[in-house]
């Protein structure tokens, strides 16, 4: 049997992440963080010199990539190791979050991801949090939903969450690269940022992580 999924896409800063980590936790299923291939790609690319232009040599690293995901019991964390090496801490940053949109522009680069990120649905079911987890990777899953928030809103989110990993952050620099971030993931050709003819959609600006979630799973049930 085919394991059942629950999508969740939208713009960076919408809450996906926490949500996602929330619901599977929840529902004891496995979780995808598709943004975090795209962004342990954009590091090995700039390990290996690669330009964000150069198609063919980011496709052959997509297809062998060498990574990781090592759920730490202590720390509760997910520990992302490339190539041999902890990237946990420099993944977040925004930097490595714009080099991952624009790698992300490139079809064949997508592509190749797609059987990587499939792997991930197994019983009893799975949580995906993405751009296009719904419209793309998983067209086929049981409940879709679309969460967004204001765009300030999503960049005073950012802020608290580098601040609190010792990261330096500025608010407006933040609205600037999560709106420049936003125009590139909604305006490309393939698999844009959209939400899923068949998905609910939430606008978390004003309501908890909590209630996001009980809307979520109350959702859900209804699908499963
Ligand atoms: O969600 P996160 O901020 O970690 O994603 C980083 C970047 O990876 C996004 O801005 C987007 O360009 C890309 N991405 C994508 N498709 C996904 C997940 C992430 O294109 N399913």
């Amino acid at each position: 049997v085919l394991a059942p999924v629950i999508t969740i896409d939208g713009p960076s800063g919408s809450g996906k992440g926490t949500v996602c980590r929330l619901l599977a936790e929840k529902l004891g299923w496995h979780l995808l963080d598709s943004g975090a291939i795209y962004r342990v790609l954009a590091i090995a690319a700039v390990h290996h010199d690669f330009e964000p232009s150069d198609e063919d040599s980011l496709v052959a690293l997509a297809t062998d990539l060498d990574v990781e995901f090592v759920a730490n019991e202590e720390t509760g964390l997910t520990h992302t190791i490339l190539e041999g090496e902890d990237i946990t801490m420099t993944i977040r940053t925004e930097e490595v979050g714009m080099n991952a949109s624009k790698i992300a522009a490139l079809p064949r680069v997508r592509e190749a991801l797609l059987r990587r990120q499939r792997a991930f649905r197994e019983l009893p079911g799975l949580v995906a949090d993405g751009r296009d987890m719904g419209t793309v990777v998983f067209p086929d899953a049981q409940a879709k939903i679309f969460l967004t928030a204001s765009a300030e809103e999503r960049a005073r989110r950012r802020f608290l969450q580098l601040q609190e990993k010792g990261f330096d952050a500025n608010m407006s620099t933040l609205v600037d690269e999560i709106k420049d971030r936003d125009h590139r993931d909604t305006n490309r050709s393939v698999a844009p940022l959209k939400p899923a003819e068949d998905s609910l959609f939430i606008d978390s600006t004003e309501i908890s992580i909590e209630d996001v979630v009980a809307k979520v799973l109350q959702f859900a049930h209804t699908k499963l």
